[in-house]
């Protein structure tokens, strides 16, 4: 089984990009994000405190989550229903963000992401990846870019989505939780050590694409 881990912080372009490398490498993209964010929906729809840890971890065994692949993307199902884009708002990725940083959350989304890669050649992003859920994994990536740059790609990104949001809220958003997820106790977001760093500031998408598909092919893992 391949595993190739994608971690860095927001906006470095993580997801299209290791969804595309998926799509070359024939293998499975995992979006363990999008986990995180789904615990973020059902806290905000239970009227829960994201901060509160308690409360957050008192729930948990109330959540169902479940992967499954429709027409090859990537769908999580919350107690059976998929909110598809409801988890992409800019309001969930602080409550992703929050929960997150319980350890307890941590736990419970070990296995779900762990399976997938037992089952599956994957590459999977996320920002403890290299570190805490695949340490073995062959190809291990930092991917990153300059401050500006990752706030430009995520303001464009929201903007094609149709949502209405000033760049200033954007850069200080992405500041705030980068900051709040590399600090945090368990699992920060960091690079592994034996991670590559790949800054892809002047790389455009296609660029980043095929430098970890180069990646891939010095590392052995495809022809
Ligand atoms: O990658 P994405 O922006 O969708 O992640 C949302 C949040 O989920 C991150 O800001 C981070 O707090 C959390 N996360 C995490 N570990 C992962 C993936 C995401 O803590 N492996």
């Amino acid at each position: 089984m391949i595993q190739i881990a994608i971690d860095g912080p927001g906006g470095a372009g993580k997801s299209t990009v290791s969804k595309a490398v998926a799509a070359k490498l024939g293998i499975v993209y995992v979006d363990t994000g999008a986990l995180y964010r789904t615990i973020g929906l059902y806290v905000k729809q239970a009227g829960i405190d994201p901060k509160d840890t308690e409360a957050v971890v008192k729930c948990l065994p109330d959540i169902s989550i479940e992967i499954r692949y429709i027409d090859g993307k990537q769908c999580v199902f919350l107690n059976g229903t998929d909110h598809g884009d409801a988890i992409r708002t800019p309001e969930m990725s602080m409550y992703a963000s929050a929960v997150s940083a319980i350890p307890e959350v941590r736990t419970f989304l070990l296995d779900t992401q762990r399976d997938i890669a037992r089952k599956n050649s994957v590459i999977m992003d996320g920002r403890d990846i290299g570190t805490v859920i695949l340490p073995d994994a062959q190809l291990k990536i930092y991917l990153t870019a300059s401050e500006e740059c990752r706030a430009r790609r995520r303001y464009d990104e929201l903007v094609a989505k149709g949502q209405n949001v000033r760049f200033e809220d954007v850069l200080a958003e992405m500041n705030q939780r980068d900051k709040q997820d590399s600090s945090r106790a368990v699992a920060p977001a960091t690079a592994a050590e034996d991670a590559i760093l790949l800054d892809n500031t002047d790389l455009d998408f296609d660029g980043t694409v095929n430098a970890i598909v180069e990646l891939a092919i010095k590392t052995g893992l495809v022809d």
